[in-house]
């Protein structure tokens, strides 16, 4: 049965998050503090599938929780609840690791439409280890001895696997489509991660930061995913490329 670790310290909305996902024949399990969710996955535990991770908490941040797991190597799903209107929180959320995100207050439909999508999408990366069926779809990407697969939510390059949170591999494909063209940080925003609110287009500059360490072999000069200046980026799939 899927898990779902619902991290919420307000009891009204975690009752009727836990409620509402068991009518949906999840398996549901509440903490209330950022705390006892690390806690809880001291060991990344693989009976937890999923996790809703609500920004706003007593004592450590969503935000903070996200960064520790990924820092740990723990590549759990994570949906995080972020606070209308709040488009740095968005930013911010990804940059943490978060895969994904939804502004309260949300309609329960959305959220379980979410958190589907998101499974669907881990489920294919794991399926290929233990049942053969269904094949995923091919959905790979190569260029310069790395291999990204999308499907799989993972890179591949000098003989190690590295996972990708699933505003990762949507910024990569957004960029490799364009390959060798510019994309101005306003169109990561909007068509990527779908903020359309006014922020500040620069927040996401941390997370392309974080990016390059997975794909530039020396991320301070980048030879692929190159910045251009006042306008945003431009991903570069042979190096050596005049600029
Ligand atoms: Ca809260």
């Amino acid at each position: 049965m899927t898990r779902i670790l619902i991290v919420e310290d307000e009891q009204h909305l975690a009752d009727g998050l836990r409620f509402n996902l068991e009518a949906e024949c999840y398996d549901t399990e509440v903490v209330e503090t950022g705390e006892a969710a690390l806690d809880r996955l001291q060991v990344p535990d693989p009976s937890v599938d999923l996790m809703v991770l609500d920004v706003m908490l007593p004592g450590l941040s969503g935000f903070q929780v996200a960064a520790k797991l990924r820092e740990q190597g723990d590549y759990v799903p994570i949906l995080m609840l972020t606070a209308r209107g709040r488009a740095d929180d968005v930013v911010k959320g990804f940059e943490a690791g978060a895969d994904d995100y939804l502004p309260k207050p949300f309609e329960l439909a959305v959220l379980i439409a979410r958190i589907g999508a998101l499974l669907r999408r881990h489920a294919w990366g794991r399926r290929q280890q233990s049942t053969p069926t269904p094949a995923p779809p091919v959905d790979r990407y190569e260029f310069a001895g790395r291999e990204i697969d999308f499907a799989a939510l993972e890179l591949r390059r000098d003989g190690r696997t590295l996972p990708l949170t699933l505003m990762e591999a949507n910024l990569l494909r957004y960029l490799v489509q364009r390959e060798g063209q510019v994309v101005s940080r306003k169109d990561i925003l909007e068509q990527v991660w779908g903020v359309h609110e006014d922020t500040d287009t620069r927040a996401i500059d941390n997370f392309v930061v974080r990016l390059r360490r997975h794909i530039e072999d020396d991320a301070a000069s980048p030879k692929h995913l190159l910045t251009v200046r006042s306008v945003g980026y431009r991903f570069v799939a042979e190096g050596n490329v005049g600029r």
